[in-house]
């Protein structure tokens, strides 16, 4: 049997030790996390501090229940420091000091960190990040014992948004502050618009092309760079993550472009004993092939079945990343699939794209709203690229369509032909779908 070390007991470190034990009820498993909490769900954190969720046990899973359910050896508050290749061992930290041990085969899932940069002023007592328990328990205990009127979040990104909703239904007034000229640089600027006029419309202050410059009056001000300065008892910063790579990095593993640990197709970093998965790893776009990283939970899934299959002797490939995200503001979704707008322009495609804005029903059916589809295609064949929808209803449904349609290939031609059922409390005869693809279509055609 083998000796197999994972680092990382989250999204991707716990899927893998449950997908090994599948097959192989032999294999001695050590799992390390540094934290105290493994396999919690990242993605309900917010949700526990608007108070959707109420109860903080349900988002996570006792330490002993894994360990004992999976039979692995598991060492919390336990940092693995560094890495060994050539002599296949592993150095790690826990309370009683540094020990060594050896591995036939390392698993990394180490995950992103929150970007925190340095301001001139910050009150780390009144500034948080929101990464894992630890912070959303801070923050929590903050609104708890503090009572914060007021909250500037930084970075409009889908973790800024998404606080700025929960924090909102806390009654805490919220100013949201980005230096891009739109939220949300997921989806391109005309989507983007909708989202800022729901905030405003919300009562969030929304301000853009504006950044943090430093902090004053013991934290609580913040002085942007257009001179303008908003008051707040706290500041959450969402300014966007960074994959751990040092322990990989310094122990010679190979990084890529992206700054990511870069992997094959099977998940085997430059060393084919480490494998390695989750928002730390770089992979290819589905669509165009291109180093990407993307960290998000549904990939370092389906990344963990690949990698253990590998593992387990199988050769399915990954086959790529798509990207595909959907959030949620207040009465809004938004979504995303493949590339935008300023990704392609990157990489120098000849692209159309199309938008439709009509309503998610049947008009004369209660209930039938806005929703706004775009489709990204390329500008000879139809080859569809990227899409995003925004809107109340159907928004889900719609991005999944299009996801799928990309995966399979398909082509803007393709999209009037797919019959996606009706009924007036659903959809219209001809679904938005469809006729995003008639006008894709005639701008080929033309
Ligand atoms: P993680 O889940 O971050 O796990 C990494 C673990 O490794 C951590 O516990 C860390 O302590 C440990 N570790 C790191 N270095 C070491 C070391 N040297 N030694 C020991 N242990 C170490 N994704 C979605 O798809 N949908 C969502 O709605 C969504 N919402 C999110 C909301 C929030 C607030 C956040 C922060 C993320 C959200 N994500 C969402 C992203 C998703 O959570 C991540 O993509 C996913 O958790 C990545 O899994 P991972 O295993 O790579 O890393």
């Amino acid at each position: 049997a083998n000796k197999i070390i994972i680092v990382g007991g989250v999204a991707g470190g716990a899927n893998v030790a449950a997908q090994i034990r599948r097959n192989d009820k032999k294999s001695d498993i050590t799992l390390f996390d540094k934290g105290e909490h493994v396999a919690f769900s990242t993605c309900g954190m917010p949700y526990y501090i608007g108070g959707v969720v109420e109860n903080r046990d349900h988002l996570l899973v006792s330490s002993d229940k894994i360990a004992d359910k999976f039979g692995i050896n598991l060492q919390t508050n336990t940092e693995v420091t560094s890495i060994d290749p050539e002599n296949q061992k592993i150095t790690y930290q826990d309370s009683s000091g540094e020990h060594q041990t050896f591995y036939d085969k390392l698993i990394l899932s180490p995950g992103a960190s929150a970007k925190k940069p340095e301001f001139e002023g910050m009150n780390d007592k009144r500034t948080f990040t929101l990464h894992d328990i630890p912070d959303m328990d801070a923050i929590e205990h903050y609104i708890k014992t503090k009572k914060p009127q007021t909250c500037a979040i930084v970075g409009a990104g889908f973790i800024g948004l998404e606080m700025v909703e929960n924090l909102h239904a806390r009654g805490i007034d919220c100013t949201i502050i980005d230096r891009n000229k739109q939220v949300m640089k997921l989806v391109d600027e005309d989507q983007a618009s909708m989202i800022e006029e729901h905030l405003k419309a919300k009562n969030v202050h929304l301000l853009l092309e504006n950044g943090l410059k430093s902090f004053s009056n013991n934290g609580a001000t913040l002085n942007l760079t257009d001179g303008e300065s908003v008051q707040a008892d706290m500041t959450i910063m969402a300014v966007g993550i960074k994959p751990n790579t040092k322990v990989a990095e310094d122990s010679g593993l190979a990084i890529g472009e992206t700054g990511a640990i870069k992997v094959n197709d099977y998940m085997q970093t430059s060393d084919p004993d480490i494998y390695a998965l989750g928002d730390a790893v770089q992979t290819n776009d589905l669509l165009t092939g291109a180093p990407r990283h993307v960290a998000l939970a549904g990939p370092a899934h389906r990344q963990a079945f690949i990698l253990v299959n590998h593992l387990q002797g199988g050769n399915a490939p990954y086959a790529g990343i798509q990207g595909t995200a959907i959030f949620k503001v207040f009465d809004l979704s938004a979504g995303a699939t493949g590339l935008n707008k300023a990704e392609l322009n990157h990489l120098g495609i000849n692209y159309k794209e199309v938008d439709h804005q009509t309503l998610s029903h049947a008009g004369y059916y209660p209930g039938a709203e806005k929703i706004s589809l775009k489709v990204l295609f390329d500008a000879e064949n139809g080859r569809m690229y990227g899409a995003q929808a925004v809107g109340r209803e159907g928004i889900d449904k719609r991005l999944a369509i299009m996801a799928t349609a990309m995966k399979a290939n398909m082509t803007v031609f393709d999209l009037p032909e797919l019959e996606l059922g009706y009924a007036p409390p659903y959809s219209s005869p001809k679904d938005p779908i469809n006729v995003l693809g008639y006008k894709a279509e005639s701008m080929l055609e033309s």
